[in-house]
């Protein structure tokens, strides 16, 4: 296994004793077997095992549960609000207005489940800033809001330009809306607290217990590199590495990586610019930066959009340090110029990017008895608690609002085949950094460049 390991997940390992969890070496039976243990894998295996404790539920995960984007990510708490319009589009009013609710919701779900279950994952829920750095972000970023106030819905606010630089540490912000279902958590924790916890419960855990192959029928069999599983139901949670493991859904997603940087505690230091809060700041471009700070007063920014993978391979560069940490830095200056430049380390990872900037959920089998969930586009620390309500009631045959949703009936488009999709990726990233640029500087982007970032639209955190 790569040495390096993002901050995260080693800063959670090196803070915890895990329980053994053995490779499968052997042929066993299981009610669920649930492929890949990231946030998706472990909520589904524990929703489902609340709601059915007699079932056998088995999680098989290739290297160390955590180690994906779940161990790595931002650990910034974000909701399907600022998606609306493109939740109606794509899934209806109703539907929509339910999904903003439920992931607001979730937000103070997660951290509930954490305190009842003594997971100290560092949970804050003291909410969401998105901001605008010029004057064309400020023209964009209330457009959601009117949507949302106009169906009764939002939680958004405004906030005074002293407030906005008071709550987000930095005077690079001309304007910001802040929501109070928001905030961050120690991604690394959380997974290795939703672990422990999913072993108390009786799920079994398989870990360097790679899966090979699937032989569908009435009761599916997963080969893993050294055992087997004849399963009832099957759970594919394996995010970025789909469209690796089947052809059919490599055109739904596309592998882009973040990148981010963490300081050195610096707790003094973040007390003087009011930076002690746990909010997720976010800024509205299309290749967002995004910070947070953690309880012992670190600074952590980041970066999306930056490294495209070529017909999605998982590129070793994904499991490195960042690339751009000279990009990160100078991002960093810009947004804190009187704080040290005293960085801990910098990491990546690669986000399942899908064309509408929404997860897509469904049953790969004509038995219908297996289903799969990805497609969170950098955007899955509480939607995948959600995708645990989806796959959990899709593995019990539930009738309900999860099963019925849109969401949960496969993707819902296709990006273009290879080489055209690279080609295209790199083409609108370059568009979108000329847009970005001179709207920086206040100038007009050039139309060429706007009409090419609207293909990326859908990877920001805000609808436009
Ligand atoms: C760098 C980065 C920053 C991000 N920041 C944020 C953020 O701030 N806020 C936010 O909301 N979202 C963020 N995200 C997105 C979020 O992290 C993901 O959407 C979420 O973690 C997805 O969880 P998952 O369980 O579906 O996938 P993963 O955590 O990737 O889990 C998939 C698991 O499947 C395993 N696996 C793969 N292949 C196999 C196989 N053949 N056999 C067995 N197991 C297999 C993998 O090892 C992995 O453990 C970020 C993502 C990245 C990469």
């Amino acid at each position: 296994m790569n040495k390096h390991k993002p901050f995260w997940f080693d800063q959670a390992l090196a803070s915890t004793t895990m329980p053994e969890m053995p490779k499968l070496t052997e042929k066993i039976t299981a009610d669920v077997c649930i492929i890949g243990g990231g946030f998706t894998g472990l909520w589904t295996a524990i929703k489902t095992k609340k709601l059915a404790p007699e079932k056998r539920i088995v999680i098989v995960e290739k290297g160390l549960c955590g180690q994906g984007a779940s161990g790595r990510n931002g650990g910034c708490m974000l909701t399907f609000s600022t998606k609306f319009h493109s939740l109606i589009r794509f899934l209806g009013l109703a539907e929509a207005i339910r999904l903003v609710k439920a992931s607001e919701q979730a937000v103070f779900d997660i951290d509930a489940f954490c305190k009842t279950h003594q997971i100290d994952a560092e949970v804050r829920t003291n909410g969401a800033i998105y901001t605008a750095t010029n004057t064309h972000q400020v023209n964009t970023l209330n457009q959601p809001l009117d949507l949302l106030s106009q169906h009764d819905i939002n939680q958004w606010k405004i906030l005074s330009l002293e407030n906005v630089n008071r709550s987000t540490g930095s005077h690079r912000h001309l304007a910001g809306i802040e929501n109070k279902a928001g905030g961050s958590l120690h991604p690394g924790k959380l997974v290795l607290g939703l672990v422990k916890y999913a072993l108390s419960i009786g799920i079994e855990i398989y870990q360097q217990s790679e899966y090979k192959d699937i032989q569908c029928g009435e009761l599916p069999v997963i080969k893993t590199c050294e055992g087997e599983v004849k399963a009832k139901k099957v759970v594919f949670a394996v995010n970025a590495w789909m469209g690796k493991l089947f052809k059919r859904f490599n055109r739904h997603i596309a592998l882009v990586s973040s990148d981010m940087i963490i300081t050195k505690p610096m707790p003094e230091q973040l007390a003087e610019i009011g930076l002690r809060h746990g909010k997720a700041i976010a800024d509205s471009r299309i290749f967002v930066h995004y910070y947070r700070t953690t309880p012992d007063g670190r600074l952590m920014l980041g970066k999306g959009g930056n490294m495209f993978a070529y017909n999605n391979n998982m590129l070793p560069a994904f499991d490195q340090p960042s690339r751009y940490k000279e990009m990160l830095v100078n991002a960093f200056e810009q947004f804190f110029p009187t704080l040290d430049k005293s960085f801990e380390t910098t990491w990546t990872g690669a986000s399942d990017r899908s064309t509408t900037g929404l997860p897509f959920f469904g049953s790969l089998s004509k038995e219908n008895n297996v289903f799969y969930g990805l497609g969170y586009s950098g955007n899955g620390v509480v939607q995948s608690y959600l995708g645990g309500d989806i796959l959990s009631s899709l593995v019990l045959s539930i009738d309900n609002a999860w099963t019925r949703s849109r969401m949960a009936k496969g993707p819902l488009g296709n990006f273009p085949p290879e080489p055209i999709r690279y080609l295209g990726a790199n083409l609108v990233k370059r568009s979108v950094l000329r847009k970005e640029l001179a709207e920086d500087n206040e100038k007009s982007a050039k139309w060429f460049d706007c009409q090419m970032a609207k293909f990326a639209a859908a990877a920001g955190k805000a609808d436009k």
